[in-house]
């Protein structure tokens, strides 16, 4: 079994409205057409019934006619005998119908014996069918009148019929016949005004021998054929006095429709046919203009259903592509817009003039909410992001500002840096990216740049500090040298010299080895790391005893148990060195200062303490960074880096580093690492 298509696969689907349409006007042609033919149809029946009644009424009154003739020649016959002169009765008007070819009377031998044919002979007519059926006995068909077959006339050679009566004594014995030929066209000469078509036909045909007496259509006039057995009209005729029917003709084969109807005196009938052929020729016309103007029809529909459905699709097409570039569209935007929300700075867009949006990252850096900025002109984004600044110029840098962002403003990229007291300083980098023509906008990125611009300032104060730090040994060095190359120096001062050039290349070696090791260990070249397993104790011990004046000072825990670690004992070594270093820095002589290790559970916890001049709060998360130095404290010779390498050795043990200070009262650095690294 195939499978069943959906209907909307179908190829033709789309066209159903037209094919509906075209459907629905042929079905209404069909029976257009079927209703005419039948209207047609129906009325040619009726006409021909019409017609056929007036020419039975004709016929009956030239057949009456001749029947009256008969009677008065035998009566008069009778009277005085056979040879009358009939000649004689023709000129005085007396047989003179038209219709009459000849009238006769033929005696019981069958012998001429008058006519009204000027000049006849008297021969014998026996043979001649119309005479024999009333000489011979009983051959007479209907009493003793006889309507004859057609035949042609011996002398005349003109078709005739003949209406024959046999003229009787009274006793029934045979006197002879009285005969009437007729002109057969008589019969039907009202055909041409009949108006039945070329081959509608009139007829009359005998109703006992079927016999056609008369024939008549306008191609041919006919007579004397019998009909066939099987012809509709003979089995009509016999069938009923009258009626109607469409049939071929056996005789012509002619589809005709026919009235008939009998003559009531006479076994004759007569028919009338019209051929449907011809009485349907105007219904074919108007069937055919139909047929026409419905192919014309369906062609324009056909036209305008393709033109409709081509339009339809393109239609579809068209919002297809739509629908995807705006889908591709509503994409690209998405991007945009989270590209927009995940730039680390703050960004602002602005179109015609105003805010049009910001991302998140703008919050951190204003007072006011986000949303307040949306809509708003550039001065009130300028006055939002310089709210907190103290500075004089704070009028200034919003004008700059709103300038830079007005959309009149030269279509380049640019960059503006504003320092804000706010109170601490804050540094923020705006750059603003016009939007490519046609728009009218700019897109302003803000960036906080503080940081970055204190390490650059950092760095710079370290090169100076490092310099200084390095030319002062270095100079040291150079004019002991000289001295002594000057050999101006006793002898025993030497020693004391030798001593110092020692030291001061001992600092200069440390400051060196100090840079080396914080560029290694930022580098994460903790593969250097030499891990071993000791105890803290010692590490502690060593870091005193490698600086001068510490010991004095240092006060440990006296329960100060073992502690083992595994670590790096150099670099924890430098650790501690770096704290014991800051707090001799930073705190007066006569001040001790506290140095504790402990386990704390798998970890070992170091506490370092001085009673010196503190570290402020604000500077507390600082002091850790790299070249980061308190600017109060600059007078003390320093680097920065020494907390900065703390944390990262710290660091890579695993453990971490945290500070607790309060100005003018003491600092306390800790840090704790894993015992089991
Ligand atoms: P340096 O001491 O070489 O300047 P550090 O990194 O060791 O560098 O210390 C950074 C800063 O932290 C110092 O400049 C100092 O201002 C502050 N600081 C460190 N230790 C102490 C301390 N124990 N007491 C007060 N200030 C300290």
């Amino acid at each position: 079994m195939g499978r069943v298509l959906p209907l909307s696969r179908c190829p033709l689907y789309p066209y159903w409205p037209g094919l509906l349409l075209i459907a629905a006007m042929w079905a209404s042609f069909a029976v257009w057409i079927s209703w005419d033919r039948s209207v047609e149809l129906r009325d040619a029946t009726q006409t021909s019934a019409t017609l056929v009644e007036s020419l039975t009424a004709h016929t009956a009154q030239v057949v009456g006619e001749a029947d009256r003739a008969t009677n008065y020649v035998a009566r008069i016959a009778l009277a005085q005998g056979l040879d009358l002169d009939l000649q004689e009765w023709r000129r005085n008007g007396l047989l003179d119908d038209p219709a009459f070819v000849q009238v006769a009377i033929v005696d019981a031998h069958g012998i001429l014996r008058a006519s009204t044919v000027d000049g006849f002979r008297p021969i014998d007519v026996s043979d001649r069918d119309h005479i024999r059926v009333h000489l011979v006995p009983g051959g007479s068909a209907s009493g003793d009148l006889y309507i004859g077959k057609p035949v042609v006339g011996r002398t005349s050679g003109k078709p005739s019929i003949q209406v024959s009566r046999a003229i009787r004594w009274r006793d029934g014995t045979l006197l002879g016949v009285a005969v009437v030929s007729m002109d057969p066209t008589y019969f039907t000469g009202l055909y041409k005004l009949l108006r039945i078509g070329r081959q509608g036909l009139v007829t009359v045909v005998g109703t006992r021998d079927f016999v056609i007496r008369a024939r008549r259509t306008q191609a041919e006039e006919s007579l004397g054929e019998t009909l066939p057995p099987d012809s509709p009209l003979r089995a009509a005729i016999a069938n009923a006095p009258r009626g109607t029917f469409r049939a071929v003709s056996r005789l012509d084969h002619i589809e005709r429709i026919y009235s008939y109807q009998r003559i009531e005196r006479f076994p004759l009938a007569v028919a009338v046919g019209f051929s449907t052929d011809e009485y349907l020729q105007a219904f074919r016309h108007r069937r055919n203009l139909l047929l026409v103007s419905g192919a014309f029809l369906t062609l324009l529909i056909a036209f305008a259903e393709v033109r409709r459905v081509s339009l339809w699709h393109k239609l579809v097409a068209s919002a297809t592509r739509e629908r995807k570039a705006m889908e591709q569209e509503a994409e690209n935007a998405a991007h945009l817009k989270a590209l927009f929300r995940a730039i680390p700075d703050a960004a602002i867009a602005f179109s015609d003039g105003t805010v049009q949006d910001v991302n998140p990252r703008l919050a951190p850096l204003l007072d006011v909410e986000n949303q307040s900025l949306s809509g708003q002109p550039p001065r009130a984004l300028a006055t939002a992001l310089f709210a907190r600044d103290m500075s004089e110029d704070q009028e200034e840098k919003i004008d700059t500002l709103v300038q830079a962002l007005e959309p009149q403003a030269p279509q380049d990229s640019r960059r503006l840096v504003f320092t804000l007291k706010t109170p601490r300083v804050l540094v923020l980098e705006v750059r603003i990216e016009p939007l490519p023509s046609p728009y009218h906008g700019v897109v302003a990125l803000i960036r906080d740049i503080t940081a970055q611009t204190q390490v650059d300032r950092m760095k710079s104060e370290f090169v100076a500090t490092a310099a200084h730090e390095l030319r002062t040994p270095t100079a040291g060095i150079l004019g002991l040298s000289e001295l002594l190359a000057a050999d101006r120096v006793p002898a025993p001062r030497k020693q004391s010299i030798y001593e110092m050039i020692r030291d001061q290349a001992k600092a200069l070696s440390a400051l060196v080895s100090d840079l080396l090791d914080l560029a290694r260990i930022e580098a994460r070249a903790d593969k250097d790391f030499n891990m071993e397993e000791f105890d803290f104790q010692d590490v502690i011990d060593s870091a005193i005893g490698k600086l001068p004046g510490v010991r004095e000072r240092v006060e440990r825990d006296s329960g100060d148990e073992s502690v083992r670690v595994r670590g790096d004992y150099s670099q924890l070594e430098t650790v501690v060195r770096n704290l014991l270093e800051n707090c001799m820095k930073y705190s007066a002589p006569d001040t001790p200062i506290r140095i504790r290790a402990k386990k704390a559970g798998p970890a070992l916890r170091v506490t370092v303490e001085d009673e010196g001049i503190g570290i402020a709060q604000n500077e507390q998360d600082k002091v850790f960074d790299r070249f980061y130095r308190v600017d109060k404290h600059a007078a003390v010779a320093g680097t920065g880096l020494g907390l900065a390498l703390v944390r990262e050795i710290v660091q890579l043990h695993g453990g971490r580093v945290w500070l607790e200070s309060t100005p003018g009262v003491g600092t306390r650095v800790s840090f704790s690492i894993p015992t089991q690294a």
